[in-house]
């Protein structure tokens, strides 16, 4: 059976009707599953966690190839079919949780794997704070290899400083590499999206790509930035800092201070952060 004929079948024979709320809209185009699997690079090293598995169709691909697979899945309905679906494989473990709530760290640690890679068909509905989420914990993870709305896409994997950056644009670029894998017309999918969707991945860092004194106050600072885009960077950030001593430091760095946020580049946010984290010091 091909991944339309099973998605049909299974939504048949446990009289399912996809969720809305849940962001379920279920992949039925092998090429693009082969697509995503290709480009996440799995090995069986590797311990792969999907997110939101749905019926399975990545699952079932994702788990020939990897040593194991943890599958979180928010919906019950999913868990019974999933377990049916899997029970022959001794790699599958499905874990019924809010991915936002599951500790990954301590999932991983238990795990004692080579390699990690997470990838997903995301819940378009919470693709920004899963995203968040996993860049921030830190993971050890190799890539992140997810399908998200295009739109959406555009954004992540901006450039910083350019015109659909915003302000995940940089925790992106801080923590990894993204480009983009395979546009994704809204007919691969049951029920159709009203929008085309993206893969793209992230290739996590070593290291973040610039050098930060203090990571709280530099994404503070981008944070704030883009809360009111269309001011001037300087106008923006008044409320966290005065703005002769910011006017001084964009002075220090030939920066134009009628500049806006989102024409700083990554650079130049960890250099005035930095400034900043310095003056402070200097002060206490
Ligand atoms: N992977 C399947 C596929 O490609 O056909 C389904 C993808 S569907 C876009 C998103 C999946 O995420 C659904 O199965 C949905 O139930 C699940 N989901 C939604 N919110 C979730 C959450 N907070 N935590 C874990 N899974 C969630």
């Amino acid at each position: 059976m091909n991944s339309y004929q099973e998605t049909m079948y299974l939504l048949k024979k446990y009289h399912l009707t996809a969720s809305k709320k849940l962001g379920q809209n279920f992949l039925i185009d092998d090429e693009v599953i082969a697509g995503i699997v290709d480009a996440a690079q799995i090995t069986k090293e590797d311990l792969v966690i999907e997110i939101g598995p749905g019926l399975g169709t990545l699952t079932q691909c994702l788990l020939e190839k990897a040593k194991k697979v943890i599958a979180i899945e928010l919906d019950t309905r999913m868990i019974t079919i999933l377990q049916d679906r899997f029970k022959l494989y001794s790699n599958f473990t499905v874990i019924e949780q809010d991915i936002l709530k599951v500790n990954l760290q301590k999932l991983i640690e238990q795990e004692n794997c080579l390699s990690v890679k997470i990838v997903a068909n995301l819940p378009y509905y919470i693709t920004t704070p899963i995203v968040m989420k996993l860049l921030e914990d830190k993971l050890p993870v190799a890539s992140i290899t997810i399908m998200v709305q295009k739109e959406v896409a555009q954004r992540l994997t901006a450039k910083t400083g350019e015109r659909l950056s915003g302000s995940i644009t940089y925790a992106i670029d801080y923590y990894s590499k993204a480009r983009n894998i395979l546009t994704v017309p809204s007919k691969s999918f049951i029920p159709e999206p009203k929008v085309d969707s993206q893969v793209i991945q992230l290739q996590i860092r070593d290291n973040p790509c610039v050098k930060v004194k203090d990571e709280k106050l530099f994404f503070e600072m981008i944070q704030l930035a883009f809360m009111q885009r269309r001011k001037t960077f300087l106008n923006a950030v008044s409320q966290k800092l005065e703005k002769t001593t910011m006017q001084k430091i964009l002075q220090n760095l030939h920066i134009d201070e009628n500049i806006r946020g989102e024409n700083l580049t990554i650079e130049q946010f960890a250099e005035i952060t930095n400034q900043i984290f310095e003056k402070n010091v200097a002060s206490q």
